[in-house]
């Protein structure tokens, strides 16, 4: 580092946060980076199981939780898919959609690492370096750290939420709202494994695609159980949106109608026995658990009672599970809250009662479902704060 005073101190160097810096670079601004921990975009390295999936061909604002739903269009709306996806061409980063429009680097979450650190090259960097305060006055920011004290004429907070501990997380953004007067929303766990109080630990490591739903919402796709209880992206997906007391429910065999195969099978395959005919669908462990839950024997699918179908039917089609608790930050992908977006303009992500702060990322209170929904906005809300250092000079 050659200066202190700059037109903008970026503190993260997460996914948002280097995304702001090569967005404000585009625009000639000088850029600091503030880093507690030695290495930046810890997270974006092991997302995806280290091929991150960074964005999604279905894309809205029906994909993000937030006290304010409607926050995040304009952000959606400023940063596009497909112009991001012309870019990686450009930049001969490969990717590929898996199921449910996902769109995961092909080789390895790297790339996408290295391209944005080549955005990015032109800011200073301060690895390492721990805040002890950060003020304003007279329209410039003053940060004191461990390394020195910087001045800027905006700062950007991109400091995400605190879920993965090991990481190095911390409250920084919620605190600093704080401090300036802004609402905050407790951060709560969330696309995190549920925990039961009698877990079904005979089918720990069992995974099938299923419906998960709460309320009005629901998701297909795999179920895991676990020795704890359940997990698994359709569980993920619906933790986001638990509360403790919620109920939620398990489609097993989502868009087929197991009374009316029943009622076929009972007449074209008379010998066949409930547990084989269930194993057309499931595996044998998951057959032998459905009959032993709904105490029904291994009798001819012909024997079965009216009553017997409908408690195989009602079994299947709506199980529930009334979890007692989440995994914690330990296992939580992300945080449901954080920044209150009712402080922030969310079209350029700067605190209204505050000029030139700004709040990016995980720390504001907007949660992505499953599915790349997450590094996008941090990409996106990023982008546009970065873009908007124009009027901030020092
Ligand atoms: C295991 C795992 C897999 C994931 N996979 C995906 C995926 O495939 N797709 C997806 O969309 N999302 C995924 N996510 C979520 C996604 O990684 C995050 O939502 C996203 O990285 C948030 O970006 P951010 O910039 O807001 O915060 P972060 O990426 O968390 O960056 C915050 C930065 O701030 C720094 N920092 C924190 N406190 C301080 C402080 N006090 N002072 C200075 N610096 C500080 C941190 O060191 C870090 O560098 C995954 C998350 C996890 C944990």
């Amino acid at each position: 580092m050659t200066r202190n005073k700059y037109d903008v101190i970026i503190i993260g160097a997460g996914a948002s946060g280097i995304m702001a810096a090569a967005s404000a670079l585009k625009d000639n601004k000088t850029v600091l980076v503030i880093d507690n921990q030695d290495t930046p975009l810890r997270k974006v390295k092991i997302s995806g199981g280290g091929r991150c999936n960074f964005t999604n061909l279905d894309m809205s604002a029906d994909h993000y939780i937030s006290e304010n739903p409607h926050f995040v269009k304009s952000a959606l709306k400023q940063f596009d898919v497909s112009d991001f996806l012309q870019e990686m061409d450009k930049n001969n980063i490969q990717y590929h959609e898996r199921k449910l429009g996902q769109i995961f680097c092909k080789n390895s979450a790297t790339d996408i690492i290295d391209y944005l650190l080549d955005q990015s090259k032109g800011a200073d960097f301060s690895f390492t370096t721990d805040i002890t305060s950060l003020k304003k006055n007279n329209n410039i920011f003053e940060i004191k750290t461990n390394s020195g004290s910087f001045n800027s004429a905006s700062v950007i907070i991109s400091t995400g939420g605190i879920s993965f501990p090991n990481l190095g997380v911390s409250n920084f953004a919620v605190e600093t709202a704080k401090n300036f007067g802004l609402n905050v929303i407790d951060f709560t766990p969330a696309l995190v494994p549920l925990r039961l109080e009698n877990p079904y630990t005979e089918l720990a490591g069992t995974a099938f695609p299923c419906k998960t739903s709460i309320g009005k919402k629901f998701f297909y796709d795999n179920l895991l159980f676990t020795h704890n209880g359940l997990s698994g992206p359709a569980i993920l997906k619906v933790s986001s949106y638990w509360r403790k007391g919620d109920t939620v429910g398990i489609d097993l065999l989502p868009n087929m109608n197991i009374k009316q195969i029943i009622d076929q099978e009972k007449t074209s395959n008379i010998k066949q026995r409930i547990h084989s005919f269930l194993k057309n669908y499931f595996t044998a462990k998951v057959a032998n658990w459905i009959l032993y839950e709904t105490d029904i024997d291994n009798i001819n699918i012909q024997g079965l009672s009216n009553n017997q179908i409908d408690l195989l039917h009602n079994f299947i089609h709506f199980f529930t599970v009334k979890p007692v608790g989440d995994m914690g930050y330990d296992m939580a992908e992300i945080c449901r809250g954080g920044v209150d977006t009712k402080e922030l303009s969310s079209k350029t992500f700067e605190a209204n009662k505050v000029p030139g702060l700004y709040f990016i990322g995980e720390a504001i209170d907007i949660a992505g479902n499953l599915g790349g929904y997450n590094i996008w906005f941090a990409f996106a809300s990023g982008f546009i704060a970065g873009k908007c250092q124009s009027n901030n000079k020092s």
